[in-house]
This record gives C-alpha cells, sequence and structure tokens, in this order.
C-alpha cells in the first residue's frame, strides 16, 4: 500500500509513564504504517527536561510556532516526591503552562461521544467544548494576610509623568484576608480571538460567561473585548448559523445541566478550571477528554486533557496488566492531522483522519473497551471479559483500521 503523503511537518512532544507507553503504540501501529510524514520530534520525558534544563520544552514550542501543528503527550509537572524519584535539578514547571504562555494560546477541552457510554448528565447529546482562559486572574493574584486592623489600599502608579490613582478597598477593624488581581486587554481579546477561530472551526456556537452584573468593570472588559472580536467574525457567524452570546455564569449553568449541549463555552480563567472538571465527569471518563490549545497567532496543539496516568504505570511497571484507555491521545493525533490537512489542504490527509476518529468510535460501540469505560456501562457487576488491555485495545483499532 501507498502512504498518504503529508507535505509539512507535524511538532510531536513526547511524554512520560503510561501516557507515553500509549504514545509509542499508537505511532507505531495508527499513524506511522500509513503517513509519509515528516515528524518533528522532542523528547519532553522529565528526564530529558532534567538534562536539557528544560530548554527542549521551549525548543518545541518554538517548533510548534514554526510549524503551526504540534500535538503532546501528557507530561510529569515534578512535585517534591517526583524531585526525588527523578533526582531533579530543580521542579521544573508543567510543560504545558511553558508551551501555553510562549504561544499564549486557550486551551480548548473538548469530550469525545461515544453512543453505549452512559453519561452522568444524561440530557447532554453533543459535546460542550470548555475555552478556558488561562491568563492572570485569581492564578496570578496578589493573596495576601492583613495582620491588624488598618485600611487597605489600592495604587496605581502610571509609568508616564500623570498623576498616581488610589482606592480605598477595605478598612479592617480586625485581622483578615485580602486579593488583588488583573488582566490585560490584550490577553482577552486574543482569547476571544481563539474562541471564536475555534467555534467556527468546529462549526459551533459560542457562549462567554462572566459576572458583569457585580464586577461592572472587569468583567465589562471581557464582554466589550468579545464583541469587538465578533465584529470581525459575525458575517461568517451569520453565514453559518452560528450563535454568539454572552450569559451570566448563573444563567448560564442552568441552562448547561437542562440543554443538550453542542457548543464552545468561553469561561474566565477560574470558572473554566472549575468547570472543565464538571464537564469531564458529566460525559463519563477522562480518558475521553481532549485538549487542544489554539493561539491568535494560529497556532494548534492537540493533546490527550488526562495526565501520565502513574497509577496504572506503577503496575505496568510491576509487570502488571493495565487497562488504560487510549482514545483521547489517539484523537490528540487525529485533531493534529486534521489541521494539519486544513491547512495544507490535503484532502486524503482529511479523510484519514475521520476515518480513524470513526473507527475508534465504532470499535467501543462493538463492545471492545478498556476497563474505565467498562466500569461506567457494568459498574461493581464488571467481569473480566469486559474490558480489553491497553495493548490489546489498540490492537484492535488497529486490525479494524487496516482492514478498511
Ligand atoms: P491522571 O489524569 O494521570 O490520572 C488520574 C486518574 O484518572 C487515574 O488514576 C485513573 O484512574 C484515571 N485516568 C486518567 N486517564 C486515564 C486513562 N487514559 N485511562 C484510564 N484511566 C485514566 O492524573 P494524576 O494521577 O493526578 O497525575 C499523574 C501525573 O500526570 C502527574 O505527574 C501530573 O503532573 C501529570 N499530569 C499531566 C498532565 C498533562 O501533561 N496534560 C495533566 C494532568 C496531570
Amino acid at each position: 500500500k501507498s502512504k498518504i503523503k503529508v507535505k509539512n511537518p507535524i511538532v510531536d512532544c513526547d511524554g512520560d509513564e503510561m501516557a507515553r507507553i500509549i504514545w509509542k503504540m499508537i505511532k507505531d501501529k495508527l499513524v506511522l504504517p500509513y503517513l509519509d510524514i515528516n515528524i518533528k520530534y522532542f523528547d519532553l520525558g522529565i528526564q530529558n527536561r532534567d538534562a536539557t534544563d528544560d530548554k527542549v520544552t521551549i525548543q518545541a514550542a518554538k517548533a510548534i510556532e514554526e510549524f503551526k501543528v504540534g500535538v503532546k503527550c501528557a507530561t510529569i509537572t515534578p512535585d517534591l516526591a517526583r524531585q526525588k524519584e527523578f533526582d531533579l535539578k530543580q521542579l521544573w514547571k508543567s510543560p504545558n503552562a511553558t508551551i501555553r504562555n510562549y504561544l499564549e494560546g486557550t486551551v480548548m477541552r473538548e469530550p469525545i461521544m461515544i453512543k453505549n457510554i452512559p453519561k452522568l448528565i444524561p440530557t447532554w447529546k453533543k459535546p460542550i467544548v470548555i475555552a478556558r482562559h488561562a491568563h492572570a486572574d485569581q492564578y496570578k493574584a496578589t493573596d495576601i494576610n492583613i495582620p491588624s486592623p488598618g485600611t487597605l489600599q489600592l495604587r496605581f502608579i502610571p509609568d508616564d509623568d500623570s498623576s498616581v490613582q488610589s482606592w480605598d478597598v477595605a478598612k479592617f477593624s480586625s485581622q483578615g484576608v485580602a486579593l488583588a488581581m488583573f488582566n490585560t486587554h490584550k490577553s482577552i481579546k486574543g482569547f476571544a480571538e481563539s474562541c471564536f477561530a475555534y467555534s467556527l472551526s468546529r462549526k459551533m456556537p459560542l457562549f462567554l460567561t462572566t459576572k458583569s452584573t457585580v464586577l461592572k468593570t472587569y468583567d465589562k472588559a471581557f464582554t466589550d473585548g468579545f464583541n469587538e472580536i465578533y465584529d470581525k467574525y459575525k458575517a461568517e457567524f451569520e453565514k453559518n448559523g452560528l450563535l454568539y452570546e454572552h450569559r451570566l455564569i448563573d444563567d448560564m449553568v442552568a441552562q448547561v445541566i437542562k440543554g443538550e449541549g453542542g457548543y464552545v463555552w468561553a469561561c474566565k480563567n477560574y470558572d473554566g478550571d472549575v468547570m472543565s472538571d464538571l464537564v469531564a465527569q458529566g460525559f463519563g471518563s477522562l480518558g475521553l477528554m481532549t485538549s487542544v490549545l489554539i493561539s491568535p497567532k494560529g497556532v494548534f496543539e492537540a493533546e490527550a486533557a488526562h495526565g501520565t496516568v502513574t497509577r496504572h504505570y506503577r503496575v505496568h511497571q510491576k509487570g502488571g496488566e493495565t487497562s488504560t484507555n487510549s482514545i483521547a491521545s489517539i484523537f490528540a493525533w487525529t485533531r493534529a492531522l486534521s489541521h494539519r490537512a486544513f491547512l495544507d489542504g490535503n484532502k486524503e490527509l482529511e479523510a484519514f483522519s475521520a476515518h480513524l476518529e470513526k473507527l475508534v468510535i465504532d470499535t467501543v460501540e462493538s463492545g471492545k473497551m478498556t476497563k474505565d469505560l467498562a466500569l461506567i456501562i457494568h459498574g461493581d457487576k464488571i467481569e473480566r471479559q469486559h474490558w480489553l488491555s491497553t495493548e490489546e485495545f489498540i490492537n484492535e483499532v488497529a486490525i479494524r483500521f487496516n482492514k478498511k
């Protein structure tokens, strides 16, 4: 058989533990046998990040920027226990955060829908894509203790010679706490740009949520920023019958629970943190959540939303049988390849990605799946015959795919 020619490269970021094992199987069995593709490989495994003083992560981010399409395996974000385990020089930062900050991107989390996997929220029929504005707010806040009675002030000192402004925040008559947080118009508009572009490419309506009734200035920066970018996209949205609306976050959660899904939900940073876990649980398994990083610079990086699945890796290290779900990692590859196809105008590659996605879903719908999914169906009545091991599942997909 002749392979499909892929004109431009894809940047491949390898990772750690069980995710790394799955990653290699996917490449060897589902990608490389079919594609004539130039893969720019970066090893973001914890040992190589340590050996390169984490320079490899920045190199990978630069390569993704250059070639526009990346695919990333889950990686360890070290804590003290990990530092000891791998004898690390430092507590290196999360590679995801490094890449996201470099590309100034927005993360879109989207569940993969499979008919025979029951959902915790039975009304959900279509994906809910959470777009999280992963910049500042609570995550870069000045978060302080107030040690004694006194006055808390906020001051702004301009770089030019205009006058200093100050605000009285609170008069404390006893000890307390305080928080100052910020965001920038540039980042908010970049977020809006990514959300409109992704909604359009997935042909899904877009909702932005805020609490602008309370934060009349802060959250208005979000509604105004989105309105401004929407002016650019309005004609395209209308042509595709797509809707953009701002909603109050409390109205939105009520509608999310009652509705059937099928939209992109643009969340502020903290809301996105909370809501993405809620949505992931509601749809079933972490093994069915994909995650895509879109940047206003037109860069695309896909990954599975889950981590390195350390719990399974420990079993694997002892020679035990594992049943780790590889679907989100396979979809990271198909989404990246499909974006490559879109940028290069490569119809064959587009068909390849769509086929592989459909086949993975068909495989599960025919009753062949990993244990996490079998547990959702069978609960405590689960038996060994209900599930496949990590390798058995990928092999099953590979055999079916090869037949097609
Ligand atoms: P995890 O997502 O790896 O696993 C949490 C639990 O979810 C597992 O014990 C398992 O029960 C279930 N699970 C997750 N993915 C699954 C899959 N594909 N198949 C079956 N079950 C699955 O999160 P964790 O255990 O908190 O973290 C492990 C490591 O992963 C940590 O070192 C952390 O730093 C890293 N991590 C990386 C990323 C990333 O690279 N994007 C994200 C989260 C965590």
